[in-house]
């Protein structure tokens, strides 16, 4: 009876995998859910909308993605607004441009954010 090699290297379930280590946020405009990292936060900067493009302004942050079709429904369902808890009618103007130059360059949010 030598039956002690009980070594076996069995680490190659996928049931641990490590939750939580990536911030899940929802879009507001097609509620799914998606990483942190691939959406863009929306600010209420005085009564206008505003992509948070350092993500640190201070206050309640909105999240979408950096899509304008995502934009269209949050806008059509005051998403934003309601998410962000503003009281009085927000303008959507300064956010739609963003968004447009948001989809010329489409890699808005990736990891490797240069300074110009
Ligand atoms: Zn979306």
């Amino acid at each position: 009876m030598s039956n002690t090699g009980t070594s076996r290297g069995v680490d190659l379930t996928t049931a641990s995998l490590p939750r939580g280590v990536q911030p899940v946020r929802t879009c507001v405009g097609c509620r799914k859910r998606a990483n942190k990292a691939e959406l863009v936060r929306i600010v209420l900067a005085g009564s206008e909308l505003a992509i948070d493009e350092s993500a640190t302004a201070p206050g309640r942050g909105a999240y979408l993605h950096p899509d304008q079709a995502c934009l269209a429904t949050a806008t059509r369902r005051r998403a934003l607004p309601r998410a962000l808890r503003a009281r009085q009618t927000v303008s959507d103007e300064a956010l739609r441009a963003q968004f447009a130059r948001v989809n010329v360059n489409e890699q808005f949010g990736s990891s490797g954010m240069s300074a110009r």
